[in-house]
């Protein structure tokens, strides 16, 4: 531990597990990703990546493919469940010329992702867990489930919600608690016909379309699911459109052109807050295992890539003994006001559409300035 690590294990191959593996492989550690499913197939419609996590891919040296994949946009738009503007507000580009805010498919992400971690070379390893784990002095002794067994420094679990390494380290209690609301999404039969992320205040839910491509939108719809009740898959179509129902406009116009049940994806929401230190002596969890947060300010996937830079940059700059406090001291509070802050906006959207229109737009256009500045700030 008194040394810099040189072989990591990565365990999982989502968003944070395909960055980290791609930042720690062109710092020259040598890197192996093991991913559960047996397939490349990505869960998901579409991803909104705002100015702070294009900031990561950058540093990542992968964003003018990631902008070129997918829709820059530069505003935030709130409109009544009528589709009539309430406020629209700027997503302000760095001076460095990042782009403001992004919609792309999560398919193109995670091949992006996957495409930088492999040139750089770390080894992907599709339909393998971790079996056994064990943490010594000199290293982590692994035992996988295609029958290896290897030695690495360190071992990241960027697992996601149900980490099972979450679990092995620090027990069940640090697990997914849900937060009583959930989001559908699905990608219209019709054309893009939003510039900007733009989101419609129902009475008691919310609706959003995100631009993907240049004739591409997709639509996620959050609605309160308490004691989070099992939709059955083949009603999810029925379902979304029911609670829809009070749209008009433009999201009565996607109500109309739903795709099928089998495309359509019902997430209940949860958030993580796994109290620090995230680590033990020889792992560590990142991502959603740690911090998964309700989707309101793009944050989830951000916080991955965020956590994924951070820790390759403090991995490769100091003994494994400092860097995972180094990384901590970086990292917690900044997740967790994040997650606090987007937990915030999901529960003033779920109260209510604005009695007063003009009162609302000042106070997003307040609230949304003070979450860029934050946003804005250095990682
Ligand atoms: C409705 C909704 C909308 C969202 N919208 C956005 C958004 O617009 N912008 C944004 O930034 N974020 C968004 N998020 C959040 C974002 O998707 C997650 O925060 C992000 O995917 C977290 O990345 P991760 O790498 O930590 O986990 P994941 O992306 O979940 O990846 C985990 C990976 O680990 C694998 N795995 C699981 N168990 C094991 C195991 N035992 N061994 C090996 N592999 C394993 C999984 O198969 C998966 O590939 C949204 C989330 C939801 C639910």
């Amino acid at each position: 531990m008194n040394t810099k690590v040189q072989r990591v294990l990565v365990s999982g191959g989502g968003i944070g597990g395909l960055a980290v593996a791609g930042a720690l492989a062109r710092r020259g550690v040598a890197v192996d990703v093991v991913e559960v499913r047996a397939d490349l197939e990505v869960t998901g419609i579409g991803i909104s990546v705002p100015n702070n996590a294009l900031r990561m891919l950058k540093t990542l040296g992968v964003l003018d493919e990631t902008v070129a994949a997918g829709y820059v946009f530069d505003e935030y738009v709130r409109r009544d469940a009528a589709g009539e503007q309430i406020v629209a507000l700027p997503c302000p580009s760095s001076s460095d010329g990042v782009p403001g805010y992004l919609g792309i498919t999560r398919a193109r992400l995670a091949g992006i992702l996957r495409t930088a971690a492999i040139a750089a070379g770390a080894r992907l390893r599709l339909g393998v867990e971790i079996e056994e784990f064990t943490e010594g002095p000199q290293a982590a002794q692994v035992r996988l489930s295609d029958g290896r067994e290897v030695e690495y420094d360190l071992v990241v679990g960027c697992e996601g919600l149900r980490s099972p390494l979450r679990t092995r380290l620090f027990g069940a209690q640090a697990g997914p608690v849900f937060t009583g609301y959930s989001c559908w999404r699905a990608k219209p039969k019709m054309p893009r016909r939003v510039g900007a992320m733009t989101k419609f205040a129902g009475a008691t839910t919310d609706a959003g379309l995100v631009p993907l491509t240049e004739d591409e939108m997709y639509l996620f719809h959050v609605t309160a699911e308490p004691g989070n009740p099992y939709h059955e898959p083949a009603g999810w179509r029925d379902l979304l459109e029911e609670r829809l129902a009070e749209y008009t406009g433009l999201v009565a116009e996607v109500r109309e052109n739903l795709p099928p049940a089998e495309e359509i994806i019902y997430s209940p929401l949860f958030e993580v807050r796994l109290p620090a230190p995230w680590h033990t002596g020889r792992a560590i969890v990142i991502g959603d295992a740690a911090h998964a947060v309700v989707p309101h300010l793009s944050q989830g996937g951000s916080q991955a890539l965020e956590d994924a830079v951070v820790l390759a940059e403090e991995l490769t700059r100091r003994t494994l003994a400092d860097a995972l406090p180094a990384f901590m001291a970086r990292r917690f509070d900044r997740a967790r006001h994040l997650q606090r802050l987007s937990s915030t906006m999901l529960v003033r959207e779920m109260t209510g559409p604005p009695t007063d229109r003009e009162e609302l737009g000042a106070e997003l256009s307040r609230e949304m300035a003070s979450v860029r500045a934050y946003l804005d700030q250095p990682v």
